[in-house]
């Protein structure tokens, strides 16, 4: 495993990979890696030649008083992964690598009204940040096919969004939620909550099963789901609710009637800690969801 912080050898890297019909699975992350990230990584190797990981605490997708200097690193655990799951090449770039001009980008890529709904709301530029950072990330590692966590299911929608209206030569790959066996879901931000928080913060993915259960049991009306999903979540006295929202998985505006696949996504304040959540029900039943 080759750990690289320079665009430069990233790509000659890459493109001696390619040009010897080798083909190149990615997955970016923010590093603080758990079961969720390896999972993207065993599924990138089944489908490529060569594995490339990115570990990036992007400062652009992160709003005055949210926890950049806070989120939590540790290089030596997320390389040892890495290795255990037969990651090529780690790459690790410094900020002003990735943003020459200073730390800042004056030129970036914006999510439009996808970026402004669900966690948008509560973070504005947010996606805008994502946007830029995948598509510098995707013009770094070049053609590939880059796999995604249905956890981060905005974010998910979006990149293929950009993909598909900027003409990126990157297959999309979304895989399911890895949950711990109670059900939360995984998360690097798991590691900011107490004792006593963890156990609270379980209202989450309960809240989504119920809801979906609901759904199942022929409840039609997107707004009586929403408040199901949100009286569920208020009921937990550690958990404030950001947002409990019933939308269209492809557009993410707000289903009014249930009439076909919806998404379900939930964020809360669990002590320090923003967490988020969602599931996709069918009217066939719940999918994207992973035992842990
Ligand atoms: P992050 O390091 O939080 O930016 O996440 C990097 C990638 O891992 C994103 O595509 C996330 O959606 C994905 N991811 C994070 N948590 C999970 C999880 N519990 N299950 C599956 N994928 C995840």
């Amino acid at each position: 495993m080759r750990v690289l912080a320079t665009i430069e050898e990233l790509r000659g890297a890459l493109d001696a990979e390619r040009a010897n019909g080798r083909r190149v699975g990615f997955v970016p992350t923010m590093g603080y890696l758990h079961a969720g990230h390896a999972s993207l990584i065993d599924v990138a190797r089944s489908e490529c030649d060569v594995v490339v990981l990115s570990i990036f605490v992007n400062p652009l997708q992160f709003g005055a008083g949210e926890d950049f200097s806070a989120y939590p690193r540790d290089l030596e655990s997320d390389l040892e992964q890495c290795r255990a799951h037969g990651v090529s090449y780690v790459f690790n770039p410094n900020a002003e690598e990735m943003y020459r001009s200073g730390g800042q980008a004056s030129i970036r890529v914006t999510a439009g009204e996808m970026g402004t709904v669900l966690c948008g709301r509560s973070r504005p530029g947010h996606f805008d940040g994502v946007c830029t950072v995948v598509a510098k990330l995707f013009n770094i590692v070049g053609p590939c096919r880059a796999y995604f966590g249905q956890k981060d299911a905005q974010q998910l929608m979006i990149i293929r969004s950009m993909v598909r209206e900027l003409d990126v030569p990157v297959d999309i790959v979304g895989c399911p939620t890895v949950r711990e066996p109670d059900g939360l879901a995984l998360s690097s931000r798991n590691a900011y909550l107490t004792a006593e928080e963890r156990g609270a913060a379980v209202v989450l993915s309960k809240a989504l099963e119920e809801a979906a259960a609901s759904i199942s049991a022929g409840e039609s009306d997107g707004r009586r789901v929403e408040a199901l999903l949100a009286e569920r979540v208020a009921s937990e006295p550690l958990a404030r609710l950001d947002y409990a929202s019933c939308v269209d998985p492809l557009s993410l505006r707000r289903a009014e009637v249930i009439v076909g696949p919806v998404l379900l996504a939930v964020a809360a304040f669990v002590g320090r800690a923003r967490l988020i959540d969602n599931v996709i029900v069918t009217l066939q039943g719940t999918t994207g969801y992973k035992a842990g």
